[in-house]
């Protein structure tokens, strides 16, 4: 099912949560850039070398490494058929560079999934956050916890915060989305492919909507007929 769709918004409005379910539903892969390079930095590579001070920090990490990475990644076998962008883009230089790639060749995005959030909300939720090291699920100690501390509810594995979810990296994180990535807002918007969602709602209501998008988008209805 070719199915193209972007999840845009600032740190912690929950793309990550939404992406695991959407690729579980729709089985397109998800393409989160941040988890390329914690695992190329866990498994110290030579990407995790070149980006960990960057991504350590909370700062972005340069254009010229990202867009080649994505470009790869997309070339995949799995990936002709539909791909589910989590992260990336983050600046207009990689949302040019991508559009131009599509217009090589032949593709397009069918929909950017905007979810906002405040500020004051974001950082309370990074700084609950947490992820199976196994399986990679994701958890709040407040709103969604563990049934037992520590140990990932769905294979066992261990539960741990990620190295870049502080307070004080969680703060920088957002002043760099507000500044570098936001303006992505409107450029999708002008080019009439954004649809935005209020990621206070339930993560099952905004879910909802989601699917609703994309059993409309005509991928989708082709593959249903
Ligand atoms: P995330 O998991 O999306 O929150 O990303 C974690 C970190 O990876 C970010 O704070 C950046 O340092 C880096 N990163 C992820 N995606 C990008 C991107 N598209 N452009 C630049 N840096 C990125």
């Amino acid at each position: 099912m070719n199915t193209r769709f972007i999840l845009l918004g600032p740190p912690g409005s929950g793309k990550g949560t939404q992406a695991e379910r959407l690729t579980l539903q729709y089985g397109m892969p998800q393409i989160s850039t941040g988890e390329i390079f914690r695992y190329n930095i866990s498994n110290e590579t030579e990407l995790g070398k070149k980006v960990k001070e960057y991504v350590q920090a909370g700062a972005l990490v340069p254009d010229e490494l990202v867009v080649d990475l994505v470009l790869d990644r997309l070339a995949q076998s799995d990936a002709k058929d539909g791909w589910l962008l989590d992260g990336f883009p983050r600046t207009i230089v990689q949302a040019d560079a991508f559009a131009a790639n599509l217009t090589e060749t032949g593709g397009a995005i069918d929909r950017v999934l905007y979810i906002t959030v405040p500020k004051d909300v974001l950082i309370q939720r990074i700084t609950g956050r947490q992820v199976c090291e196994a399986c990679g699920r994701t958890y709040n100690v407040n709103s969604f916890p563990t049934k037992t501390s520590g140990v990932c509810d769905h294979c066992n594995g261990k539960v741990v915060a990620r190295a870049d979810d502080t307070e004080e990296t969680a703060k920088v994180r957002i002043d760099v989305y507000e500044e570098q990535t936001k303006p992505l807002v409107e450029y999708y918007r002008d080019a009439g492919l954004l649809t935005e969602f209020d990621g206070r709602e339930p993560v099952d209501v905004t879910y909802a909507k989601i699917e609703a998008i994309i059993n409309d988008s005509p991928a989708t209805r082709m593959a249903a007929e």
